[in-house]
């Protein structure tokens, strides 16, 4: 089935990724440690990159901070990762950007919220600080607005304009503009300062649903930018990535959509990763990307009596996570395997046909035996007390077998 078109016409080089034009869309990440602790942001940078984060965005917010920047880096070079970090920036961007310009050379990116650099006069000046920083450094930008920090001079400028309107608008369609004017008029004010379009990203992040689907299509009717998607403050858990697909999915069917974060809270202790997968599961579960062969699994129901065959799933899927960190670099495609694990034989055998390799487990009062199929062809049928150990050597021998290694002919 074909997929929605992309419509952006420029794109965007940060470091070796592209975002617009043609390129993919790609997944990004924000750290939560504090820049300033090296050693610590270099780690979750690391965490955040291996699991899959094509850019990683760290606060940028204190004299420490930007000087942590170039040794966050250097670690990150030492670690033999080279993605691309983005600094975000807010109130006092333009002067650590003055004070510490090694700071701007080891970012690829700048993250600028034009509705924090402050009001007046002063924001002009300290926007043309950071724009002019930015050029200087040939370092692309994007231009952030998040409803939590509108320009507050532009919203009272659109309400007043509103006010002399025949039939004024509703306040929030007013709040909606203002936001899409804030992305916008910014970034017309970074090309006259001298930032190439094509070193321009724009976002304009809602943490309402429906407010972002508004804000994005009309974002995307009326400009080229890439656009970064993302809905700020989704929430925690199972919220979180409700709300998050269902905003994100709406819009990148409709060919929105750049490159995206999952902004997901994480539990006390959780894994930051977590974005980073969720993130990529939208994308591969819509089909714009392949990252990880994933698990069809069953719900269960009834006709199951244990536990078994949720924990073989879940075996499954984390083997294969952990599998692909070695399988990407040695097999061709790999990531586009499905595997079937089914509970019972209603749907068993049909859903493990239509995998690479599917395996479907004996549901209540059914014999206990376990056919495995590959290829749609029934191969063989497990039992007894090994066969979730049998059906992961299946699973290997399937991958070797099926799928090309990278640097032979074939
Ligand atoms: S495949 Fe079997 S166990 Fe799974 S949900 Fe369907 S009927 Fe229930």
């Amino acid at each position: 089935m074909a997929l929605p078109a992309r419509r952006r016409s420029l794109q965007v080089k940060i470091g070796s990724v592209a975002i617009g034009g043609d390129a993919p869309i790609v997944v990004q990440s924000m750290t939560n440690t504090d820049t300033a602790d090296v050693a610590g942001t270099a780690e979750q940078v690391l965490a955040l990159a291996r699991a899959g984060s094509e850019l990683v965005r760290i606060t940028v917010n204190t004299a420490e901070a930007a000087a942590a920047v170039p040794r966050i880096r250097e670690r990150l070079e030492r670690a033999n990762v080279s993605v691309p970090l983005v600094g975000d920036f807010h109130f006092n961007g333009h002067k650590l950007l003055r004070e510490e310009p090694a700071c701007a050379e080891a970012l690829a990116k700048l993250r600028i919220n034009p509705g924090n650099v402050g009001r007046g006069a002063k924001r002009d000046t300290q926007f043309a600080d950071m724009i002019e920083v930015a050029a200087r450094h040939a370092k692309p930008v994007r231009i952030g607005v998040n409803w939590g920090s509108l320009d507050q001079d532009l919203l009272t400028r659109l309400m007043d304009e509103n006010s002399a309107r025949t039939e004024p608008w509703d306040t929030m369609d007013v709040v909606r503009e203002a936001i899409v004017v804030s992305a916008l008029e910014s970034a017309a004010r970074a090309v006259e300062l001298g930032l190439p379009a094509d070193h321009i990203v724009l976002s304009a992040k809602v943490s309402g649903v429906q407010d972002l689907i508004s804000i994005y299509r009309n974002l995307a009717r009326r400009c080229d930018y890439p656009l970064h998607l993302g809905l700020t403050e989704a929430g925690m858990g199972s919220k979180g990535i409700v709300a998050s697909s269902a905003a994100m999915g709406v819009l990148l069917q409709e060919g929105i959509g750049d490159t995206i974060r999952v902004s997901l809270t994480p539990e006390p202790n959780g894994d930051r990763t977590r974005e980073v997968v969720v993130a990529q599961e939208l994308l591969q579960t819509m089909g714009f990307r392949a990252f990880t062969p994933l698990v069809v699994a069953c719900p269960g129901c009834g006709r199951t009596t244990s536990t078994y065959f949720q924990e073989l799933a879940q075996t499954i899927q984390s083997h294969l996570r952990e599998r692909m960190i070695s399988w990407r670099g040695e097999y061709v495609g790999v990531e586009n395997l499905s595997v079937a694990v089914m509970g019972c034989v209603v749907n068993g055998p049909g859903e493990s046909k239509h995998a690479n390799i599917g395996i479907s487990l004996p549901g209540t009062g059914e014999r206990p035996v376990a056919p495995v199929y590959e290829d749609g062809e029934k191969t063989v049928t497990l039992k007894g007390e090994r066969i979730a150990e049998e059906f992961t050597e299946l699973l290997e021998a399937y991958v070797a077998r099926r799928y090309e290694r990278r640097g032979e002919t074939p």
